[in-house]
């Protein structure tokens, strides 16, 4: 990975519809979707490394910089080799990274942000309700304790909200997260694309 991958972060509160809205991104040509959650969840839990990620997010906290920053890589690398990412004409769409103003200081040689949209829903009670839904629905062992959600939510104030100064302002866009999903999903994609025409190639002309 030599040049800047062109990039759009999403970024807001742990169970505020990142990964919906990224996984419907992931699937229009153009837009490649990586959350971070995902691919640490895809380790095998009785390696080194998916032991490490229990570790840590059965108490609700951060995986420490340099083990994610690597993972990253990693996984990025391999989308590249097989195909599934373009860097010349794929938009990158970052869900859970960066989460501290340390990974995003790390990612700068490597990421060139061409938009951060920042889905927001101050309602706190409705996001934990929310989570603890998908933990039932996705087995995620996580979320299914209402202790470990506040951690999150904590860390995510503490750690991670800090992000957002390390960018400027003029790249923000806030995105209202609650409405339906094909609302929420109108609104982001009106946030993106005019910045992403350049970079997304038009794949059938
Ligand atoms: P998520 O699915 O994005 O809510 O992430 C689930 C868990 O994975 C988090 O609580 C962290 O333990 C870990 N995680 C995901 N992304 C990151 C990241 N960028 N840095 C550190 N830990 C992460």
């Amino acid at each position: 990975m030599s040049t800047r991958l062109k990039t759009v972060l999403l970024f807001g509160q742990p169970g505020v519809g990142k990964g919906t809205q990224g996984g419907i991104l992931g699937t229009v040509p153009g837009f490649v979707h990586l959350a971070t959650g995902d691919m640490f969840r895809g380790l095998d839990r009785e390696s080194e490394l998916g032991q490490e990620f229990v570790k840590y997010s059965t108490q609700g906290l951060l995986v420490p910089n340099d083990l994610t920053i690597r993972l990253w890589h990693q996984y990025v690398q391999g989308l590249i080799d097989t195909n599934k990412y373009r860097p010349d004409t794929d938009l990158l769409v970052l869900d859970g990274i960066p989460r501290s103003v340390g990974q995003a200081e790390i990612l700068k040689d490597h990421i060139d942000v061409l938009r951060v949209v920042h889905l927001v829903c101050k309602d706190t009670d409705a996001l934990i309700a929310r989570m603890k839904r998908r933990a039932e629905l996705q087995g995620r062992h996580d979320d299914a304790d209402e202790d470990v959600i506040r951690r999150r939510i904590d860390v995510y104030y503490q750690e991670t909200q800090a992000v957002l100064d390390c960018y400027d302002a003029s790249l923000i866009a806030e995105v209202n997260a609650v409405g339906l999903p094909g609302e929420i999903l109108m609104n982001v994609l009106n946030a993106i694309i005019p910045e992403s025409r350049e970079q997304i190639g038009n794949p059938f002309g």
